[in-house]
């Protein structure tokens, strides 16, 4: 029991802390803190932790596994969670995907769209999606190539129960500041040109544990932070 009293008070620091380091970072490079929303990825971490940050005013949380996800989804049901997809998508997944997520980031493909606006149940508001981009070109990546984001953008648009939000990209890991900028800056010169096709886009989903700094300079909307928040994964 007191243990995890223990863990608790620490949690609640650290999302207090990371918020603190947000709001701190938003003013050294000029931005409107509440511009940069946090997401919680909260993959292999327990309902008790997810709800440890809810109640401490956290409310949306990133999954990477459909059925892990569906667990937890089913066990906190209870709390009013805004629950993100942000996992590579296998096309037989994404009927679950559709039916209980509000956002996904890692759409890459035309036709994992198409089945996740055929397979969004009526009832629900449209799906929030963010197009993936391999923006270091990595052959071992998902995430669409970024000359191919127009084209995904254009086909999105035509889907009615998908509301296309922005991009989203995982670069290969750099230590530098400087050079973790430069593929997230590549990312926002993207997105600023397929604003000009589209405005309402309002999301760039970058930024993890590792390099929150450099996200932020370059302009995120949507920081997806595990690690820095939960811990270690297990
Ligand atoms: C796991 C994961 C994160 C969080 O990574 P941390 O380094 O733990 O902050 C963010 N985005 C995606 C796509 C992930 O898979």
């Amino acid at each position: 029991m007191e243990s995890e009293a223990i863990c608790e008070v620490a949690l609640s620091e650290r999302l207090m802390q990371l918020r603190e380091t947000i709001a701190d970072l938003a003013v050294k490079y000029h931005r409107q803190p509440d511009e940069i929303r946090l997401l919680a990825v909260s993959k292999k971490h327990s309902v008790n932790n997810i709800r440890t940050a809810y109640h401490h005013g956290q409310t949306a949380f990133g999954e990477n596994y459909v059925d892990e996800a569906e667990a937890k989804i089913k066990i906190l049901q209870d709390l009013k969670i805004d629950w993100h997809y942000i996992g590579p998508i296998q096309s037989n997944k994404t009927r679950r995907i559709a039916e209980q997520f509000m956002w996904v980031h890692s759409i890459d493909r035309v036709k994992v769209a198409q089945r996740l606006n055929d397979q969004r149940p009526g009832h629900l508001p449209p799906l929030n999606v963010c197009i993936q981009v391999n923006i270091d070109l990595e052959s071992t990546k998902s995430g669409a190539l970024p000359e191919h984001a127009l084209a995904l953008v254009e086909a999105i648009l035509l889907m009615p129960k998908l509301r296309l939000r922005g991009l989203m990209a995982v670069p290969r890991p750099r230590t530098v500041l400087n050079e973790q900028r430069e593929p997230f800056a590549r990312l926002r010169q993207l997105f600023e040109r397929l604003k000009s096709v589209e405005p309402k886009l309002d999301t760039l989903s970058m930024g993890m544990s590792a390099d929150i700094e450099a996200a932020i300079a370059e302009g995120t909307t949507m920081l997806r932070v595990g690690t820095a928040l939960f811990g270690p994964r297990v």
